[in-house]
Parts: C-alpha cells; structure tokens; sequence
C-alpha cells in the first residue's frame, strides 16, 4: 500500500499514514490535536530532492566529482 501524508489544518501537523488507495482521500484523525479532517497533501516525494538545482545536478554519488 503506499504512504500517504497528511496535514492537520488546525495545528499544521504533518503525518504519515500507509493506506490503501481507495481509503485515500478520506480525511485522518490528527495525532496531535486528534482533529479528524487532517487532510490529504501531495508534497511527499517532492520534499525529498528538492534543495535546489545547485545540488541535485550530479549523476553519480557524492564522493565523486572533476578534477
Ligand atoms: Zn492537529
């Protein structure tokens, strides 16, 4: 099943919940405030390599480089 995140709109709780994609869009309880319409968001695998294009743009691990 694949992870989805979630975000309270009543303290900007972000979390993640694994749940079947026909569960999906159905709003989760809030762990923090246990609000029950923490709603779905879509920023979990464009979170991950988003720093910029400075530091993205290599094609190999970070050991190597030119000399
Ligand atoms: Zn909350």
């Amino acid at each position: 099943m694949p992870l989805y995140e979630y975000r309270c709109p009543d303290c900007d709780h972000r979390f993640e919940k694994i749940k079947s994609v026909s569960q999906a869009d159905f709003p989760e309880v809030c762990p923090r405030c246990q609000n029950a319409k923490a709603e779905r968001t879509l920023s979990t695998f464009s979170a991950r390599g988003s720093a910029g294009p400075s530091s993205s743009s290599g094609c190999g691990p970070s050991s190597g480089g030119f000399s």
